[in-house]
């Protein structure tokens, strides 16, 4: 069982890790198009501008949109497995203490059960 949480725990730190690089690398991929567009094509005229600023924009905004993805998490509201209180919590929590009955309880896919 301990073995199981720690297998969960370094998926989801590696799919964050992962997820985190891959969305700064769009950013500044996009970021450094909309510079060097602005720079080649704007030479005496607005149309570099034009098209190199809303990639600027993109480059900033389009990374911020990922990592709000990537740290959302669900609610979790369900009745403690040992007394029945309810419990809320999210799905980014692994295991918690029922604040009831203090029971140790593993969350397993939006579902509660009872820890040792
Ligand atoms: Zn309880």
């Amino acid at each position: 069982m301990a073995q199981e949480t720690e297998r969960v725990k370094a998926g989801r730190t590696f799919d964050s890790a992962y997820g985190f690089s891959f969305s700064i690398a769009v950013g500044l991929a996009l970021f450094i198009a909309g510079l060097v567009i602005s720079l080649t094509l704007g030479q005496g005229t607005n149309i570099g501008l034009i098209f190199g600023i809303p990639l600027l924009v993109a480059g900033l905004i389009i990374p911020i949109f990922m990592m709000r993805d990537l740290f959302k998490t669900n609610e979790v509201s369900a009745p403690c497995p040992n007394c029945g209180a309810t419990i809320r919590t999210s799905d980014a929590t692994l295991q918690l203490k029922c604040t009831s009955c203090e029971r140790v309880i593993n969350v397993r896919e939006g579902q509660f059960v009872l820890g040792d």
